[in-house]
């Protein structure tokens, strides 16, 4: 195992350096005396997953080893199929192939044009595009990437925008013409079909039982955080000052950090945004980044509005998000009590949409 199968532990070749090592998952799981770092990572990933949108380890968190980082791939699989809360596998597999987009696209671009092979442990496009089996289906062009219309299809699957429906694409010779940029958005929805593939899993009842504490301590976090409030007053003059931050940046076309857009994004679909409501709001008029919006609104929302609640005040702080902090901050723990604490004192507000 390698730092690389660390990075994308669902590659073909991670899954293989797994079976190479002999190691039994569920002796790892059962192990008795201090929980394994792998199934200790398990948790982290999940649990940041589901609550943070990222699976990377907060900045201030262990530094995990290569092989617990692998190990906790099929581990965070096992936890999140065990776990009794609607839209988990969908969440995690979005926040896993999330952080891997972010990871690959830093490594085609430290690598030339990403496209030559190395033998070091950086991800070249050329080795995403052969694990994907899309080698094939993928030519670099002068100017842009040709993809096969079915590939293409395929993998736009429920993106929406109207750039990506083929009536509005450039096709050639049975080749979709698409940027770098939106190369590897396809890349990021290869990667969460690949994650999302086969889950929830059928977990051996052994291991079931192995892990039931760490279950409880996930659906547990998730009740800590889960917010039975019924906010539908959009008022972004009320809005606690770290979201009132992130919305000028956006609003500005600043680039927002992953991990920050989420926590925007999370909180307003809390709120009852949906998708053209955060595109309105967020004043957004560059088409890839009103994609991407729209994307992670799609992935945050279910039936219920947002099922899991937007970061905690400690992880904005974490995220370096926790600015311009005033007097009611100091009495409240997470952005959507400030919120709902600061509509509750003002009595009647204007709704942003009916201005
Ligand atoms: S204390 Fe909480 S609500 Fe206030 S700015 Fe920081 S993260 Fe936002």
């Amino acid at each position: 195992m390698n730092s690389l199968h660390a990075r994308y532990p669902f590659l073909t070749s991670s899954r293989e350096a797994v079976r190479d090592a002999n190691l039994d998952l569920a002796e790892v799981i059962a192990s008795e005396g201090d929980r394994h770092p792998a199934v200790e990572r398990g948790v982290e990933r999940v649990r940041r997953a589901l609550l943070d949108g990222t699976v990377r380890s907060p900045a201030d968190g262990p530094r995990w080893g290569i092989t617990a980082e692998v190990l906790s791939y099929p581990i965070a699989r096992m936890l999140v199929s065990l776990l009794d809360a609607p839209g988990a596998v969908e969440k995690y597999a979005s926040a896993e192939a999330g952080t891997a987009y972010e990871q690959f696209v830093g490594d085609f671009e430290s690598s030339d044009d990403g496209l030559k092979s190395t033998q070091g442990t950086s991800l070249t496009l050329e080795s995403l595009l052969s694990d994907f089996d899309l080698s094939e289906s993928v030519t670099k062009r002068e100017d842009d990437f040709g993809v096969a219309v079915g590939t293409y299809l395929s993998l736009v699957g429920d993106f929406s925008g109207d750039d990506w429906r083929l009536v509005s694409r450039r096709l050639s010779d049975g080749l979709v013409g698409v940027s770098q940029a939106e190369l590897h958005e396809l890349l990021r929805s290869a990667a969460e079909e690949r994650i999302a593939s086969d889950l929830p899993l059928s977990v051996p009842e052994e291991i079931e039982d192995a892990l039931s504490e760490e279950v409880s301590e996930l659906e547990s976090s998730f009740t800590d955080a889960d917010f039975s409030h019924d906010i539908d007053t959009l008022a972004p003059g009320f809005f606690p000052p770290c979201m009132q931050a992130l919305l000028t940046d956006i609003r500005d076309g600043e680039p927002l950090a992953p991990a920050s857009e989420f926590s925007l994004v999370s909180f307003l679909a809390s709120i009852g945004l949906d998708a053209d409501e955060v595109l309105a709001l967020c004043e957004v008029r560059d088409s890839s980044r009103a994609d991407r919006l729209r994307y992670r609104v799609e992935r945050v929302r279910d039936e219920r509005s947002a099922q899991f609640a937007p970061p905690s005040c400690a992880t904005l702080d974490a995220y370096g998000d926790c600015v311009n902090k005033d007097d009611r901050c100091e009495t409240i723990t997470h952005p959507l009590v400030y919120y709902e604490d600061a509509l509750d004192e003002n009595g009647t507000v204007t709704d942003w949409r009916d201005r």
